[in-house]
């Protein structure tokens, strides 16, 4: 690393999120400096494909100028505003009310934060208050799933399933319960079709609802189709399944869309795509392309008249953020959202999502690869050991980052999670930059198959 360069000062004065610090110390950071388009450009020069929409979320590309407009406009007009103690703001509003009108049938109110982690954190503690307020304070557990990915505040952090963002954190906490991953190549049974997985995971949810008591679990929370977990595709029949197990047992369903949600799987919401209805909706990233930082829950008006009367009663409902509901991040929300409706990227997302599963299937044959996955415009492909018995490579996640740093020297920004490529590119791809991401995947996994060929020296 050259004295005081971008990468030594970097190095001198960060620790990085999702990252082992030693091993950064050593190689540094790809200093992004710009983007355009469905590319970035770092400090070098050096232009990337970002396959990834950044982290999953740059839905209208990088250096729109529509967004860069409206965030002026609006850090003219009244750059900040919070929203305690009676004040609000007009973006704000403007957001609420659309996200409302545009949501699934049913979900009458929001709540504003400034990311997905908060977002959920906001979810537990209005659960939480809401069965405070009505009267059933023992009902507080909420399940989610292996592999599934809510964030990494402590309770967030606590419904997310992956190990790694439990070691060294003494989570999860322990009104945070986990059951199987619906991933029906890695733990199906031998033989065992989509919905019979479906029909055993429900009655997995079921039984662990009645084991736990079903007087004390309030919620069960998921992605419809999981993200940072692998590009998870549920088994067909999943959702309808789980959703009567949940309505049975009066456990409120709750649908993380921070990276499903506004197109990413060729429909508006990813509940429209499998006949979710939530009690609690979250979302984030695509809202705002991640210009700016904000979140969003919505929820019932059976939870909201419990809130109200609750708060009415303790004399304020304790939560919230300086930033909740920023004007700036609203304003900014509410022009991407025009541009992905004028833009038709919603069905732009549905064709060329179809484009690049199209381009990925055949290389289900090729010997490395276990899986070829995906819904709408997000897929992965999985790296295996073995074919046959579907063996993991040794150490698991090995050969995933291999291919991301090689992947860079193609030109190429992918994300693997483990030894599954991740593709989530931004919605406003064509069917050329699919070409072109794939042609590029193509020549990384065939640099990647001779390494492993060769011992992984
Ligand atoms: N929920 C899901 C489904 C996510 O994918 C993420 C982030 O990737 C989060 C929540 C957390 O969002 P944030 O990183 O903004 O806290």
């Amino acid at each position: 690393l050259l004295p005081n360069s971008a990468q030594a000062r970097d190095v001198a004065y960060l620790l990085h999120p999702a990252t082992n610090a030693r091993k950064h110390e050593r190689t540094g950071p790809i200093v992004m400096a710009r983007g355009e388009g469905i590319h970035v450009y770092d400090d070098a020069g050096n232009r990337y494909v970002e396959a990834m929409a950044g982290l999953w979320s740059v839905a209208v590309g990088f250096g729109e100028p529509r967004l860069v407009d409206a965030a002026a406009r609006q850090m003219g007009r009244l750059p900040y505003y919070h929203s305690f103690s009676g004040k609000s703001s007009e973006p704000t509003i403007d957001l609420a009310e659309r996200l409302v009108k545009m949501s699934p049938v049913g979900l009458d109110r929001v709540f504003f934060t400034n990311s997905g982690s908060e977002a959920n954190d906001t979810v537990v503690k209005l659960v939480w208050f809401y069965n405070n307020a009505i009267g059933r304070p023992e009902k507080k557990k909420f399940i989610a799933r292996q592999n599934g990915y809510h964030g990494i505040t402590i309770a967030s952090g606590s419904l997310t399933g992956l190990p790694t963002n439990h070691r060294g954190f003494d989570l999860p906490l322990p009104q945070m319960k986990h059951v199987s991953c619906p991933h029906h190549y890695r733990y199906a049974h031998e033989g065992e079709g989509e919905e019979a997985f479906a029909d055993r995971l429900a009655a997995e949810l079921e039984a662990r609802i009645l084991e736990e008591g079903p007087e004390t679990v309030a919620a069960f929370i998921g992605e419809p189709l999981i993200g940072a977990g692998g590009v998870l595709p549920p088994p067909a029949t999943y959702w309808e399944k789980v959703q009567a197990v949940c309505r049975r047992h009066d456990v409120l369903v709750v649908a993380d869309e921070v990276i499903n949600g506004f197109g990413r799987l060729g429909t508006m919401f990813a509940c429209d795509h499998y006949g979710i209805r939530p009690d609690v909706l979250v979302v984030s990233k695509q809202l705002t392309s991640s210009y700016m930082p904000i979140a969003a829950v919505l929820f019932s008006d059976a939870i909201y008249q419990g809130v109200a009367d609750g708060s009415d009663r303790l004399g304020t409902f304790g939560h919230g953020f300086t930033a909740s509901g920023h004007p700036v991040a609203a304003a900014v929300a509410m022009e991407n959202l025009d541009i992905i409706e004028e833009r038709g990227l919603v069905a732009n997302a549905a064709a060329m999502g179809e484009h690049l599963r199209a381009r990925l299937a055949p290389f289900a044959d090729h010997p490395l690869v276990g899986e070829v996955r995906g819904a709408g415009l997000i897929a992965a492909v999985e790296l295996v050991a073995d074919r046959a018995t579907k063996a993991k490579f040794d150490p698991v996640g090995a050969v995933g980052a291999w291919f991301y740093a090689r992947a860079h020297d193609h030109g190429l920004i992918i994300r693997a999670v483990g030894d599954s490529i991740c593709f989530c590119p931004p919605l406003i791809v064509t069917a050329a930059d699919i070409d072109d991401i794939v042609d590029r995947f193509a020549a990384v996994l065939e640099e990647t198959a001779a390494w492993v060929a060769a011992g992984r020296p």
